[in-house]
Parts: C-alpha cells; structure tokens; sequence
C-alpha cells in the first residue's frame, strides 16, 4: 500500500528553508556549491559549502580558547544554558522535525522522536549538571583524605550519521557542556541543514546565558573533515558514530596520538522469539524494529531466531503485516515507511537479496522497489523478508536498509549462541513469557550486546541508559548513566593534614 504522491522540489526547498529560518539558520548557508539531496523526492533542496582544512583549525583553535573559561562556569550553570537549549527545542519541535524528515527521510512521528529525546536529554543533562560526583575513599595511612574529583575534559569532536541527524549529537552535547567540554560537530554530509538548525538553537541558548559561541561549533564536510578533527591534537575526545568501516578509520587515528574515542558504529541485532512467546506482541515489537525508519536504524533488526515450532507461524503473520505497510512520502500522514537515503542504500539491498538467495535464502516479503514512476530519483522499497536455512555469511553483514533475516533454532543455547555469533553487538532482544529464559538472555551468559532486552523490539531506546554495544559497535557508551564520565577526567587526590609523613605500603624512606 503506498500512501501519498511525492512533492516536488518546489516543495521541499521551501519546506526547509522556512523550517531551518525559523530555528535562526541564515539563508546564504542554504546555497552552497555542494548539493544536498532529500530522499523524499531525490532532488537538491540547496546546497552548503563544506569547511576547508584552515577552516577546521580555526575552530580547533576557539575551541580550546572556549575551553579556558567555559570549564570555570559552574557546572549547574553550564547546565541552565542546557535548560535554555530543552525550551528552545520544544518551541522549535516540529520545524526541526520537519528537517529530519526532508532529510533523513523519516516519517513525522519518528522526526519528533528524535526531537524529543533531543529534549529529553537536555532534561537529564540538567539534572546532571548538579550530580557530578566523586568517590571519596579510607585512606591506610593516619590523617589523610583520599578522594577522586572530576574535571572538564577538553574539547569534544563529534561525528554523527545521517541516520539520526540531531539526537546523536545532542546526547554528546547536552552531557559534554555540563561536564564543562566545548563541541565541534561534523555532522553527516547527508543531513546539513538539521544541524545548522539545531545548532542554531543551542548558539541562541549560549548567547543568552552571555557564554562564548565558540563552546559549540560546526564544521561541514564528509570523511576528509572527520579526519582531520579525529587527527587533530587540539581534539581530546572523538565520539564518532556511523558505519564499523568509518569507525575502523577513526579509532587507530585517535589512538596513535593517545586521544580518547567514543565509539558507535553498526549493529546487527537479532530477536529470539521462544515457543512461550506472545505472538501479537512480537509481531508489533518485530515490524517497529526491522521495518520502521526503513530499516536505517543502527538498532533496527536484521535477524529472527525463531524456534523451530513457532517459525512458520510467526513468518506467515509478519508476511501479512509487511505486505500492507503504508510505504510513501514520509510527511503524509499515516505513512508508516518512507524512503531509503539513496541510491547506494536501494543496491546495497539488492545486493544483500541476491546474496542472500545464493546463499539458501526465500524471500517472502516485500524487497521491490515502489513509486519509481512518481519519484524516479527517490528509493521506496518494500521492507523484504527472507526466510535463510542458517546464519549464512550475508547475515552476518550489516545491510543499511529494511532486510529481516528469519533463522530457525531448536534450542535455547542455540539460539543464544547464533545471537552472538556475528562481529557486531548493538542490541538484541528476547520475546519469551518463560522467566528462566527471559533471565539466561540477559545474564552474562546471554547476549552479549550493549543493550539485551525482553519482550520488547531491539530499537527505540530511552535516554536514561547508557547507549552503545561491543565488538565491532565499538564499545563506546552515550546519553544516560554514567557515561558522562567519558567526557570528564578523574583526578585521584590525596590529602595530608596529619603533620607526620608516613608512606603508603608502609614503606621507610627517612632522610
Ligand atoms: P558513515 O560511516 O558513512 O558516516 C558517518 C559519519 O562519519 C559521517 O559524518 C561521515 O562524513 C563521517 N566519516 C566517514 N568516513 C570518515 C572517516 N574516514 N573519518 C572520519 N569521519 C568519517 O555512516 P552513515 O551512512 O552516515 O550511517 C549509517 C551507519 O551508522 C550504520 O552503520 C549505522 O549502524 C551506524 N550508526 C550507529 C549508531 C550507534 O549508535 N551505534 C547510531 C547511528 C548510526
């Protein structure tokens, strides 16, 4: 079932350029010489003009000179600007939504999602900005005081994916200010007019406060601009989300010159539905997980380990929900799958469905390509389904677009083990009414990924948990938690008031 015609380009340009004023963006950043596409349509709606090499030093520069009086503003009013930052969100939601969708292709609900868990973690960075707390330890020795404090760490790069345009970087900066770090964002080529509104807002919120601008800064690019901000020495921390091959890149760069890096890359996450599992549940948890935000999510699900005496059924009822998906401009209401971001995301499924034909796969679903006559330039596609005979090599891979893998099991161990067998570890999930299952999944000989959940699909994460997961995910961790502390460093101090020297390990050394 598609949903709407497609609008024009006519459209959509306007559409994003009174959305993108409307959050403070200045026009002229709209008609650079580097076109940016919307997946809705395929067509450019303006252009912006990526950051030269100076350009990205400059800011390295004003960061770190940000850097020297931002770290002394008291954290709590580091995290007044943030509250600042939630309300201009809020009156903002629905333009920057509109961005998300114009660019990222996601349908409405999703959009304001995404602006929503924007606002959600401003609320939790607010509430952080007062709970930055130090341990304070016994000390062995007779009059002394050992404890930890936690500083500012430096300046913060961050690298996000198209896939969510804004949320990324607003967990990494909410969380980054109040820890008292300035950001430079490189966000997705795909996605620049979402964050040059969202920037905008957070600008607004500094310049209020009477803060420095320079503590969150843009640059514009692709890979070469991700790289010299992960080169860069005057970088100390690199949170870098998008594909294991960006992160692979990335990681050694930082590592070579001992800066830190906060990794998130892809995910292959896997379902395991039991024989006790409620079937109207986990067909609702599955078609949310694989098939919403068109299977760009790096939480959607790409694999069903589905015991053996339920997989027929289970397959027989997704079939029926995806052959009815309301697939189409991502705008219109009731569309419930929009478009794929491009060409190369529409060949790298075809790509996966022939490979996985090869390799002993069925698809019973979906897979087509639809309103190619109403938007020539833009990739609708069908969520596919394919039942695969095992865990082949393609499911292995993480192919960026709706591609659902079902896999039979037959038993528990089994199905925990074919779970963990591939090199990602994002997010996983069990659907099971069997307590003792429910529990071995999320134990440690469970699932291995960064995020195990039960009865529930594997995406659509709150902001309260830390976010992120193992292997070639990365291992890095965002938003809730504590891990705020990634963008902090710990000082252990030790204090004497005793008047006397005695040394730790009872060692003599009496000069
Ligand atoms: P991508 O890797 O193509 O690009 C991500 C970002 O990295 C972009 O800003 C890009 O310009 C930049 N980049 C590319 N090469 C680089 C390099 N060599 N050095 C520095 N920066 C570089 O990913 P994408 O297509 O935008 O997003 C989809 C991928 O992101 C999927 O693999 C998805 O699973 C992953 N993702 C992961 C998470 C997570 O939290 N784990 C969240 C969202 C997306």
């Amino acid at each position: 079932m598609t949903t709407s015609s497609i609008p024009g380009s006519e459209t959509l340009t306007r559409r994003a350029r009174t959305a993108a004023e409307a959050c403070g963006v200045e026009t002229t950043l709209m008609a650079g010489d580097h076109p940016v596409h919307s997946p809705v349509n395929g067509l450019p709606i303006g252009g912006v003009t990526f950051s030269s090499g100076p350009m990205v030093d400059d800011s390295v520069a004003r960061a770190r000179t940000a850097f020297v009086a931002w770290r002394r503003v008291p954290a709590p009013a580091r995290g007044a600007v943030i509250k600042r930052f939630g309300q201009l969100l809020t009156e903002h939601q629905a333009d920057l939504g509109t961005l998300v969708s114009l660019e990222a292709g996601k349908i409405t609900s999703e959009a304001l999602g995404e602006v929503q868990e924007m606002i959600d973690v401003c609320d939790f960075a607010v509430g952080l900005s007062r709970q930055l707390y130090g341990r304070t330890m016994v000390s062995e020795r007779p009059g002394h005081r050992l404890m930890e404090t936690w500083h500012p760490l430096g300046v913060v790069g961050v690298i996000s994916a198209f896939n969510f345009p804004v949320a990324v970087w607003s967990w990494n900066t909410a969380v980054a200010l109040v820890c008292g770090d300035p950001v430079i964002w490189k966000p997705s080529e795909k996605t620049p007019f979402t964050a040059l509104a969202a920037h905008a807002l957070l600008r607004r919120a500094l310049r209020e406060g009477g803060h420095p601008d320079d503590v969150s800064q843009v640059v514009l690019g692709d890979g070469p601009v991700g790289e010299q901000l992960a080169a860069h020495p005057g970088v100390d921390l690199v949170s870098a989300t998008g594909s294991t091959r960006m992160g692979r890149s990335v990681g050694p760069v930082v590592a070579q010159r001992f800066g830190r890096s906060l990794l998130e890359l892809g995910g292959n996450n896997a379902a395991v539905v039991t024989p006790s599992a409620d079937l109207d549940l986990t067909v609702r948890g599955i078609v949310f997980s694989a098939a919403g935000t068109a299977g760009q999510r790096c939480t959607t699900m790409r694999r069903v380990i589905a015991h053996r005496s339920v997989v027929d059924e289970l397959t027989k009822r997704l079939v029926d929900v995806y052959e009815r998906l309301p697939l189409g401009d991502p705008t219109a209401e009731g569309t419930l799958v929009g478009p794929l971001l491009d060409a190369s995301s529409s060949s790298a499924l075809d790509r996966a469905l022939r490979e996985a034909e090869h390799q002993g796969g069925t698809l019973v679903a979906g897979g087509g390509r639809e309103l190619e006559n109403e938007a020539p330039d833009a990739y609708y596609r069908r969520p596919a389904l394919v039942r695969m005979p095992g865990q082949t090599p393609i499911v292995h891979a993480e192919t960026f677009a709706p591609l659902l893998y079902v896999i039979p099991y037959d038993d528990f161990t089994e199905a925990i083990a074919l779970n963990n067998a591939v090199p990602q570890g994002l997010s996983s999930s069990v659907f099971t009414r069997d307590q003792a299952e429910a529990e071995l999944f999320t134990s440690a000989e469970g699932s291995d990924c960064g995020i195990v959940n039960v009865n529930i699909g594997t995406s659509g994460a709150e902001i309260g948990g830390a976010f992120g997961g193992e292997k070639e995910t990365g291992g890095g961790r965002e938003s809730g938690s504590d891990a705020w502390r990634a963008y902090m460093r710990r000082a252990t101090n030790t204090v004497n008031y005793s008047g006397e020297l005695p040394l730790a390990q009872g060692v003599n050394f009496d000069v």
